[in-house]
């Protein structure tokens, strides 16, 4: 839903504007407060460990169709994407807290499935969910609260990218916008082929890459973001939060296989678009010493099975530039979801 805001609302504004304005209206030094909000999660003093904490709220019309997800996907979701916020900052997650506002006509049976595919993505974390609160509402809201751990002095914000650092991705990306393609108009043909499989289970069932942060954080990364709303949004908010740019190398940007199958299939699909524009992929952008990422990616293939690919460098200035194969460089603009389309 990208509505056109009226002025003075929230749909004029914009979500960045918008979550820069309630940081600014938070900010100051606050007693045991490491890194107040804007960066993935928050960072706090717990005596002699580092405490990390992160929350996303689900809504029903905007962040998923009732009649399109199967609820105990939407639990698993709702808890993995605060898992990944954690995983952006070096952080292990420990425990969750979850809000559910309920319309009055949603299934008991419903509401339980949804509670077990919270209870299996804590589970597969080795987190634990320990309370909650309901409220009746107008559409499902899921709203989860992660909290974890992070070594003293080793969490990784968005704010250490330097010049000359390369950008690193794990994994691959645009799958997850490839099966929200796919399950906006569901075609047979898709949901019957492994690609098509693929895609909508990449939507539905994101992993986040938690022991990857924490590798990544080991192998001297200088700032990391998780992909919640595309690779060139996202990686312009890192380089805003570190006062950089960056030069990204589009035929490096690592797509998922599966997406080539559906450009084939699906006219109109453009693999590249949708990993640059795409968000929900969860993969980790990092930035690391040109001399670290080899190690990186071994550790990471080693490790996890999970691949690293250089896609670009950090520059001095700001925003992003995209080199193609012909080697012309273009403005990249940080096009994402916005969840007020301002
Ligand atoms: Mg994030």
């Amino acid at each position: 839903v990208r509505a056109k805001g009226e002025p003075g609302s929230v749909g004029g504004f914009g979500e960045d504007r918008l979550v820069s304005t309630i940081a600014r209206l938070l900010s100051g030094p606050r007693p045991g407060v490491l890194l107040g909000p804007g960066d993935d999660a928050a960072l706090v003093s717990l005596g002699d460990r580092t405490g990390v904490l992160t929350t996303d709220v689900l809504v029903e019309g905007v962040d998923f169709e009732r009649s399109s997800v199967a609820p105990r996907d939407l639990g698993y979701k709702a808890l993995v994407v605060n898992v990944s916020d954690v995983a952006a900052m070096g952080g292990s997650p420990r425990y969750a807290v979850v809000g559910l506002g309920l319309p009055p006509d949603v299934e008991v049976g419903w509401v339980v499935e949804v509670v077990a595919g919270l209870r299996e993505a804590a589970d597969e974390h080795a987190m634990s969910v320990v309370g909650g609160d309901l409220s009746r509402a107008g559409e499902v809201v899921v709203s989860v609260t992660v909290t974890g751990e992070v070594a003293p002095n080793r969490a990784v914000t968005r704010a250490g990218a330097r010049p000359g650092d390369r950008v690193v991705v794990t994994g691959t990306l645009g799958a997850a916008a490839g099966g929200l393609a796919l399950s906006g108009a569901p075609s047979r043909d898709a949901v019957g082929t492994a690609w098509g499989r693929h895609l909508l289970r990449a939507l539905f069932r994101p992993e986040a890459r938690v022991g990857e942060g924490q590798t990544l954080a080991q192998a001297g990364a200088t700032a990391m973001i998780d992909v919640s709303d595309g690779l060139a949004v996202d990686l312009s908010r890192l380089c805003a939060a570190s006062g950089v740019g960056a030069v990204l190398r589009t035929a490096d940007v690592p797509l998922d296989p599966a997406l080539l199958e559906m450009a084939e299939a699906v006219p109109g699909t453009d693999p590249l678009a949708l990993a640059l524009g795409g968000g929900e992929d969860f993969e980790l952008i990092a930035t690391l010493p040109a001399g670290a990422v080899a190690g990186a990616a071994g550790r990471l293939r080693e490790r996890f099975g999970t691949p690293l690919a250089e896609i670009g460098r950090i520059v001095p200035g700001a925003g992003l530039v995209g080199v193609g194969a012909d080697g012309v460089e273009r403005p990249l603009e940080p096009r994402g979801w916005d969840h007020f389309g301002g």
